[in-house]
C-alpha cells in the first residue's frame, strides 16, 4: 500500500520508531497543510511524535450511574438521551443553550454557554454524554458542560471515559488534537515494532507496545494506564541505557596501571603550607588507588567551593607525572585557566615539572610552539580551556584528564578529551551535588569521591540582599571593611549576552567607585583584558595593592585572595544561582567575619526566589538542591546537551527504580549480546541522538 507520502508501507510489516518518524503527519485524514503547521509548532512533525505525544494528565470522565451523593461543584459525567433543548438570550452578548437530560442517572439539565451553533447539531432524542461540574439547586441538577460526545459511545474519546488531555495552542483545540491522536492509536498502535528484548517483556511481564501506546492515551482503566506507562520507561530506559553502555564500555576499556617512579606527588605535598584536611585525605588514597590498578579511573570529585579540590587534582595530576605519563586539566572559563595555570606553577617550578597553558586567546607563535612541546613530552601538565578540545592538540603520552566544574562543559565536549587518548584516567571536579539518579543517568557507573568539610576556621559568608535604591548604605559599609585593610570585590551585572556591553557597564561602575573612594586603590579587571594585564591586576589585589576591584563575572570561579571580606554583587537577577554561589565563594577564605550583598531589582517570582536562597542557605548543597528544583535538571547540568533531555517519558527523578533495574538488565543483556543489532542501534541513534552523536560502533 503506498500512502500520500510516497513511503511504502506494507500491512503486514511492523514499524520501528525511526520508520514511523519517516511518515509525516501531512499523510493523516484532517491534517491539511494549515493544520499540519500547527502540529509542527507542538514539536509533532510526524506519526512517531504523535504515539509518543504523552498526555499531559487524564480526566475520569467515565459515566456515573447516579448523582447521589455527588457534591456541587464536583465534575461529573453522565449519559442519557435529549428530551427538551431551548435557546435563552441572558444578555445581549450572552446566550445560553439548555437541555434537558434524561438517563438511568436520572434527569438534569445541562448547559452551554455562547455556542449558538451547537443549536444545528443536539436535537431533541439524541443520545448525548456530557462531562461537566454539577450544581444541585431548585430546578434539580445543573451541569455546565465542559465536552460532550453524540451517539452511542461504544467507542468514546472525549467524554464517557477516562479522557486524556494533552499540551496544546489555542489554535488547535484539544478535541481536535484528541480526535485525530485516537484515530492514530487506532489505526498505528498495532503496527508498532517492540524494541524491547522479549525476554525482558516476559521477566518483567510488561504489556506489548501496541496495546501500551493504545493505554497512555486511552486507558480502560488507571491500572492499564500505570502499566503502560511502565512499560514505556521501561523503553526508553532500555535504549537510554544501552547506549549509554555502549559508550561506557568504550571508555572504560583499556584501564592502564600507572605507578610512580618518584616521590614527586608525596614532595608537593610537603610544600603546601597547610595540612590537608581529613576528606582531602581521603578522596586523595582513593584517586591514587585508581590510577594505579589497571581499572581505568572514572571518578567525580564533588565538594562545595573552596573545599580544596584543586589541591586534590594537582596532586592526582603529578601522580600521573610521576608514573611517566602527561596530565590535563581543563577549565571552563579561561581566567580561571589562567589562575589555575600560576597557581599550579607557582607551586611546583621547585619540583621541576614543565607546567604550559592553551587558551584560545594565544597567540599563533605561542600556540604552535606550546602544541609542540605538548606533543614531544616537553610539557608534563597541559591546563587550559576547551581550547584544548581542537583536533591539533595532541599529546605524546596522556595519561590523566581532570575537568573542573563540570557543569559548564557539555558531555559531547567531556568525551572528546577522552579520546585524546587510548585510556586516560579521568577525573571531574564540581561543586554541584548531583544527585544520584542524575549521576546514573549521566555518567553510567561513575565512581564518586566527595569532599564534605572546608578548610578549618572558614565562616559563614553573611548575606543580604538590598534594592539598587540603596547603594548609598553599601558604600558606607564597604568603607567601613576598607577602612579595616580588608580587600572588596564589586561584581558588575551581566548584560545579555553582549561581552561588549558588560565591559560597558564596568568601565562606569570603576570610574564612579573610583571618585567615591578617592582614599583607596580601586581597580578594574574584565574578560577583554590581555592575559598579561588581568594577571597584573589580579596579582595587586593578591598583595593586597589593590583595595577595591570591580569586575565582570570573571572572578567567578577559582580566585582566592583570603583577605577580601565583601563581595557586592549588582544586578543579581541577572545570575543563575550556581553562578551566585560560587561569586560568594570569593570571600569567606580567610578568618574574619565575611559579607555578600546582593543588590538588584529582581522582577519575576523565580529571581526572587533565588535571592532568598541565597540569603538563606550557605553551602552549595543546599543551593543545588533548590537550584535543581528552580531550574530542572537540564541546565544544572549542561544536559540540555545530553542525551537525557531527549526523555519523552521518563522522569529521572521519580523513575529512579526502574532506571536501577534498567541498568541491571542492560548489564545481562549486553554480556549475551556483544553485538548490538543494526535495527537495536538505529533505534537508540534516532531515539537519542545527542546521546551517541559521533561515536562509532
Ligand atoms: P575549590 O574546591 O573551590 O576548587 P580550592 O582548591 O580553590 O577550592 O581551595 C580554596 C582555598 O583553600 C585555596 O586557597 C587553597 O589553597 C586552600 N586550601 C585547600 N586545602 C586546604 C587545607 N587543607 N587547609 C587550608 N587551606 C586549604
Ligand atoms: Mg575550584
Amino acid at each position: 500500500m503506498w500512502n500520500r507520502s510516497g513511503c511504502n508501507i506494507r500491512k503486514d510489516k511492523l514499524l520501528t520508531g525511526k520508520q514511523l518518524a519517516e511518515l509525516n503527519i501531512s499523510i493523516l485524514p484532517r491534517i491539511g497543510e494549515k493544520r499540519a503547521k500547527l502540529f509542527y509548532k507542538l514539536g509533532i512533525n510526524n506519526l512517531f511524535d504523535l504515539l509518543y505525544y504523552i498526555p499531559r494528565r487524564y480526566e475520569d470522565r467515565r459515566v456515573r450511574v447516579t448523582l447521589d451523593h455527588v457534591q456541587n461543584g464536583e465534575l461529573v459525567t453522565v449519559f442519557g438521551r435529549i428530551v427538551n433543548i431551548e435557546e435563552v438570550k441572558l444578555r445581549r452578548n450572552l446566550t445560553l443553550l439548555r437541555a434537558v437530560i434524561s438517563g438511568n442517572f436520572g434527569i438534569c439539565n445541562a448547559l452551554w454557554f455562547n455556542q449558538p451553533f451547537l443549536k444545528r447539531t443536539l436535537r431533541k432524542g439524541l443520545p448525548i454524554a456530557i462531562t461537566g461540574k454539577v450544581e444541585r439547586n431548585l430546578y434539580g441538577y445543573e451541569i455546565s458542560v465542559l465536552d460532550y460526545e453524540t451517539g452511542d459511545l461504544k467507542k468514546p474519546v472525549h467524554v464517557g471515559r477516562i479522557v486524556p488531555v494533552y499540551g496544546t495552542t489555542e489554535e488547535l483545540s484539544q478535541r481536535m488534537l484528541r480526535r485525530i491522536i485516537y484515530q492514530t492509536v487506532v489505526n498505528y498502535a498495532g503496527k508498532v515494532k517492540d524494541v524491547l528484548p522479549p525476554d525482558m517483556i516476559k521477566k518483567l511481564n510488561l504489556m506489548p507496545i501496541s496495546q501500551a501506546l493504545t493505554q497512555i492515551h486511552f486507558p480502560s482503566d488507571m491500572k492499564s494506564l500505570a502499566s503502560a506507562r511502565e512499560r514505556l520507561v521501561y523503553e526508553e530506559l532500555f535504549l537510554f541505557e544501552t547506549g549509554l553502555s555502549r559508550i561506557q564500555q568504550h571508555i572504560r576499556k583499556d584501564g592502564v596501571a600507572r605507578l610512580p617512579k618518584t616521590s614527586l606527588p608525596d614532595d608537593f605535598l610537603a610544600l603546601l603550607p597547610f595540612p590537608l584536611t581529613e576528606a582531602q585525605h581521603q578522596v586523595i588514597a582513593e584517586v591514587k588507588s585508581d590510577i594505579s590498578s589497571s581499572k581505568r579511573m572514572y571518578r567525580l570529585m564533588q565538594g562545595d567551593v573552596g573545599c580544596g579540590k584543586t589541591v586534590v587534582a594537582l596532586y592526582a595530576l603529578l601522580y600521573a607525572v610521576a608514573a611517566g605519563y602527561q596530565g590535563v586539566l581543563m577549565a571552563p572559563t579561561e581566567v580561571l585557566a589562567e589562575q589555575h595555570f600560576l597557581g599550579i606553577s607557582r607551586l611546583v617550578s621547585q619540583l621541576g615539572v614543565k607546567v604550559d597553558l592553551l587558551t584560545g586567546s594565544m597567540g599563533k607563535k605561542e600556540r604552535e610552539q606550546s602544541l609542540e612541546m605538548l606533543k614531544t613530552g616537553a610539557t608534563d601538565l597541559m591546563i587550559g580551556t576547551h581550547a584544548l578540545l581542537e583536533e591539533e592538540v595532541s599529546f605524546w603520552n596522556l595519561g590523566l584528564v581532570v575537568i573542573d566544574e563540570q557543569h559548564r562543559f557539555g558531555v559531547k565536549q567531556r568525551d572528546l578529551l577522552l579520546l585524546k587518548a587510548a585510556a586516560p584516567d579521568v577525573l571531574i571536579m564540581t561543586a554541584t551535588p548531583i544527585p544520584r539518579s542524575l549521576t546514573l543517568t549521566v555518567y553510567g557507573d561513575l565512581d564518586l569521591s566527595i569532599i564534605n568539610e572546608l578548610p578549618p576556621g572558614r565562616k559563614k559568608v553573611k548575606t543580604y540582599y538590598l534594592p539598587s535604591t540603596e547603594k548609598g548604605r553599601v558604600y558606607r559599609f564597604a568603607r567601613k571593611e576598607l577602612e579595616a585593610g580588608r580587600q572588596v570585590y564589586v561584581v558588575c551585572p551581566l548584560i545579555e549576552e553582549s561581552d561588549h556591553l558588560d565591559v560597558e557597564a564596568a568601565v562606569a561602575r570603576y570610574h564612579e567607585l573610583c571618585q567615591e573612594f578617592p582614599d583607596f586603590q580601586v581597580a578594574l579587571i574584565h574578560g577583554k583584558l590581555k592575559i598579561e594585564e588581568k594577571d597584573r591586576v589580579m596579582d595587586a589585589f593578591r598583595r593586597g595593592e589593590i583595595n577595591l576591584l570591580v569586575a565582570t563575572s570573571v572572578i567567578e570561579v577559582g580566585i582566592d585572595v583570603p583577605n577580601a571580606s565583601l563581595i557586592v554583587i549588582e544586578g543579581v537577577e541577572r545570575f543563575g544561582l550556581a553562578q551566585l554561589h560560587q561569586l560568594r565563594g570569593r570571600v569567606g577564605r580567610g578568618t574574619q567575619e565575611s559579607y555578600c550583598v546582593l543588590i538588584g531589582s529582581p522582577r519575576t517570582e523565580e529571581a526572587r526566589e533565588r535571592i532568598k536562597i541565597l540569603v538563606k542557605y550557605h553551602d552549595g548543597f543546599h543551593v543545588a538542591e533548590k537550584d535543581l528544583v528552580l531550574r530542572g535538571p537540564g541546565e544544572l547540568l549542561g544536559m540540555k546537551q545530553h542525551g537525557c533531555s531527549d526523555f519523552r517519558i521518563v522522569n529521572i527523578f521519580k523513575d529512579i527504580q526502574y532506571l536501577l533495574k534498567t541498568k541491571q538488565i542492560v548489564k545481562n543483556y549486553y554480556n549475551q549480546n556483544q553485538d548490538l543489532n543494526q535495527d537495536l542501534w538505529d533505534e537508540i541513534y534516532f531515539r537519542f541522538p545527542k546521546l551517541v552523536l559521533g561515536l562509532k560502533i
